[in-house]
């Protein structure tokens, strides 16, 4: 396995983050049906449903451009609300790789912590208030503990995927402060979110995919 991810590697990890969001629209939909208004799967299968199309029509040459593409697809596909926080996870990505033609984990770090950054100031969630910020950042945490050892990306990925699946699993035990499902309130509680679990999918499809 190569340390450094090429634009190649990048265009496997977009189709193969599309195919399992796609794959598991209805459970995402299903999780969300319990504290929100159930459409989350449909919502963010249907964003990438057009990042396969418009990456097809128009092939991206380049790690950024490519990221751009993804970013902006999802934001005029999905809409609502999480549409703009969904997209610009890839479109600040896209911006920290801009000039790369590859990317090894101390760069993929950066680009996952810059996208956390901006999703927080986008959504104004924190950690605790039961949103995908709760699987990123673990996520992202693992990613620079692993950077600062020198471990190998596909040792770093397999650990950040573990931390966001933690992530996922303690969204059941926060009450919502965000999004539709913050006006249960306690009512929330019990429940994984399902935009969380999302972002879980996505690390793990990055994983999986090098
Ligand atoms: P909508 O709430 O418009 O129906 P979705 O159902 O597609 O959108 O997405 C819901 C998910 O969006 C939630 O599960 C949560 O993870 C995420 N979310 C909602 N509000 C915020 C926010 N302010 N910041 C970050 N994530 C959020
Ligand atoms: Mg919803």
């Amino acid at each position: 396995m190569n340390d450094k991810l090429t634009c190649d590697d990048f265009k496997n990890i977009i189709s193969k983050i599309s195919d399992t969001i796609i794959e598991n629209s209805v459970y995402l939909s299903k999780l969300d049906s319990k504290i929100g208004d159930g459409d989350h799967g449909t919502t963010i299968a249907r964003g990438f449903r057009a990042v396969i199309e418009k990456i097809k029509k128009d092939p991206p040459d380049n790690i950024s451009s490519l990221l751009k593409t993804t970013g902006f697809s999802l934001i005029s596909a999905m809409g609502g609300a999480s549409g703009p926080i969904f997209g610009s996870i890839f479109i600040t990505m896209a911006e920290a790789a801009e000039g790369k033609e590859s990317i090894g984990l101390k760069e993929l770090t950066d680009m996952l912590s810059d996208a956390l950054v901006k999703v927080k100031e986008i959504g104004k969630a924190i950690p605790g208030d039961k949103t995908l910020v709760d699987s990123l950042t673990p996520a992202v945490d693992s990613l620079k503990d692993s950077s600062a050892k020198g471990l190998s990306l596909k040792e770093a990925l397999i650990l950040a995927e573990e931390s966001a699946f933690k992530g996922v699993e303690s969204t059941k035990d926060m009450v919502a402060k965000k999004g539709r499902s913050k006006y249960l309130g306690e009512r929330s509680l019990g429940h994984q979110d399902a935009g969380a679990t999302s972002m879980f999918l996505i690390i793990k499809s990055i994983n999986s995919s090098i």
